[in-house]
């Protein structure tokens, strides 16, 4: 059984609110929502974090942008914010790469 909390959630051991998946990521709620919509985007492939991905994860690198747009047009936000915390200091907690899609409230910058 993998270590890695979110390739749990992606292998249905641990449950989630799944809002989509296909064969190269897998979308669901965050347990702790910072915006009326915030849904975690990760590739089905354990990359510990951005900076540890390399040339062959392109593709699904971009597919997870691709999804987290249409998953926003799905949820009819007029905008919204991507985010992909990378290493302790940036707020990463979980050590399985999530684009972090926020939206429903206006959005303050530069973040905290
Ligand atoms: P990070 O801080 O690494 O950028 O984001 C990790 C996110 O995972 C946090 O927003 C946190 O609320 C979320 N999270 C942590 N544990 C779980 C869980 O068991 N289920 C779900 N759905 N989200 C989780
Ligand atoms: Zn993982």
């Amino acid at each position: 059984m993998s270590e890695c909390l979110f390739c749990r959630i992606r292998d249905g051991e641990i449950p989630a609110k799944l809002v989509y998946q296909d064969d190269r990521v897998v979308a669901f709620r965050d347990i702790n929502p910072q915006a009326p919509t915030h849904v975690l985007v990760i590739p089905r492939k354990h990359i510990a974090s951005l900076d540890a991905a390399s040339g062959e994860d392109e593709g699904v690198l971009g597919h997870l942008n691709l999804v987290a747009a249409r998953l926003a047009r799905d949820e009819k936000l007029s905008g919204f914010r991507t985010v992909i915390n990378n290493g302790a200091e940036a707020g990463q907690s979980v050590w399985h790469v999530h684009l972090h899609l926020l939206g429903g409230r206006p959005m303050r910058w530069p973040p905290g």
